[in-house]
């Protein structure tokens, strides 16, 4: 059996991995609240989970591992852009869920088994909280229903963070209702225009942090294998999980590994909404890299590490898989070499794999280039389409045409002759035959390199 290590969090070690179940290995990420476009940074842990999935499945077989990842579609920041914009809450969660899926999809990260949405587990909170509360870990007070952390004795344990220390550093004002300035929401009201759902404490709706142990809990159960997101979400989002899970179900563990990645930066800081330094990958799409170019780039640098988003990274990644798509057109895959599981294995080692897919790539050995490739979801057939033809060519391939037409005539080929060193100078390949010309973009074409079609 191969030998994954991975980085818990928890521990602060890196362990071998041992699934609790071989037969059904099971994996939680902490997924989008659905408002708005994912930016880049949103990515990252995508990207990092989908690699893990397909390394536990080349591992443990396909069919054996559960990946969930579900969509926050009940959260303040929806509502208020459903007020500022006018549209109804479902319209916009169900907008931004599919763009969601559409980005994340162009970016070559396969579907997780179950994408559960927080809205389709109301219920299942509700019983939580309820459980919670007869447990004496939560308590009801004027609507709210409260996680009483000092009811926790290892709350703080994944962050490192001490209780005390917390409520020192803490600067926001204490509402009324918590008996210590730690405790944080279960469940709050909601007013007549707010989402709610009737509940023993009236009508409100659920905190954030309730709805991932619901959903863990029901589709992966109370104790399973790895849980992840941004190292962001360690404090609070993934304390007060803990916090939650662990209090239902005491004797259960909850999950064995925890994962965390570094954040996406922009000048040193982190990439996001609220300081505004973001863009989205579909504007990375729409101005013309690829998914798969901008999967490369992220590939390139480990997950614990910081990294930056920049174009000429992106440009180099481009310049290597038209490179490697050239090389690998129409080839069969072999077996991926041991050496490519084994470099993944460790740690998600994805910036490792990338060296030996250039070690692959230039001793020529394109079958095994792919095979190696297709673990860290890269020179697959659904990716391919972008080194085909993204201009509309056919002005250009008229021009040449009609010269050709004329010097029928005048037996003066100057013009065709100059034509086609412009194109082919551009990086297309010149197609002509009796029945007409063909213009194909190689490695290294440049569209800008190529005259205004108006021009010719
Ligand atoms: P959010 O939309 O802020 O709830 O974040 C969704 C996911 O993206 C969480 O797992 C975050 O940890 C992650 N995330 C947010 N910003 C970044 C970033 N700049 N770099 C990497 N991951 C991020
Ligand atoms: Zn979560």
């Amino acid at each position: 059996m191969v030998t994954i290590t991975l980085h818990n969090s928890m521990t602060r070690r890196k362990e071998t991995f041992a699934p609790i179940n071989p037969d059904n290995v099971r994996m939680y990420l902490c997924g989008p609240t659905v408002y708005d476009r994912a930016h880049i940074g949103n990515a990252r842990n995508v990207i990092m989970f989908d690699v893990l999935f397909r390394l536990l499945k080349h591992v443990y077989g396909d069919t054996h591992v559960t990946y969930v990842r579900n969509f926050t579609d009940v959260d303040d920041k929806i509502n208020a852009r459903a007020a500022q914009t006018g549209r109804s809450i479902g319209e916009i969660t169900a907008e931004t869920t599919q763009w969601f899926l559409d980005d994340m999809g162009a970016l070559g990260n396969q579907l997780p088994t179950h994408m559960p949405r927080a809205t389709q587990y109301i219920d299942q909170m509700i019983a939580m909280i309820s459980d919670l509360i007869a447990k004496n870990h939560a308590y009801a007070a004027q609507g709210h229903v409260l996680f009483a952390v000092d009811s926790y004795d290892r709350y703080g344990r994944l962050s490192g963070r001490n209780i005390d220390d917390m409520i020192a550093g803490a600067r926001v004002e204490v509402a009324p209702y918590k008996r210590n300035p730690m405790d944080f929401v279960l469940w709050k009201p909601s007013q007549d225009h707010e989402p709610g759902w009737d509940s023993p404490w009236g009508r409100g709706r659920p905190g954030w942090h309730i709805e991932c142990s619901a959903m863990s809990r029901d589709l992966l159960g109370a104790h399973f294998d790895i849980h992840g997101g941004g190292n962001d979400l360690m404090f609070p989002h993934h304390e007060n999980e803990i916090a939650q899970s662990c209090c239902a179900d005491p004797n259960a563990g909850f999950a064995n590994v925890w994962l965390h990645n570094e954040m996406l930066q922009v000048e040193g800081k982190k990439m996001s909404k609220s300081l505004g330094n973001f863009f989205t990958v579909r504007d990375l799409l729409d101005q013309g890299y690829a998914g798969e170019v901008i999967r490369f780039v992220f590939l390139s640098t480990h997950y614990g590490k910081p990294m930056d988003w920049t174009d000429a990274k992106a440009r180099d990644a481009e310049k290597t898989l038209r490179k490697w798509r050239a090389l690998t057109d129409g080839v069969a895959p072999s077996d991926i070499p041991p050496a490519v599981i084994s470099t993944l294995g460790d740690d998600l080692n994805t910036s490792g794999v990338i060296a030996l897919l250039h070690q692959y790539a230039n001793a020529g050995d394109a079958p095994t280039l792919k095979a190696a490739a297709s673990l860290i979801g890269l020179l697959g057939d659904d990716m391919g389409h972008w080194t085909a033809p993204t201009h509309d060519l056919s002005t250009y391939e008229t021009a040449l045409l009609k010269a050709r037409e004329t010097a029928m005539q005048t037996k003066d080929f100057a013009q065709v002759d100059q034509l086609k060193s412009l194109f082919q100078s551009a990086g297309l390949e010149v197609r002509m035959s009796k029945t007409g010309v063909e213009l194909i973009p190689g490695v290294g074409f440049d569209i800008a390199a190529l005259p205004d079609a108006d021009t010719l």
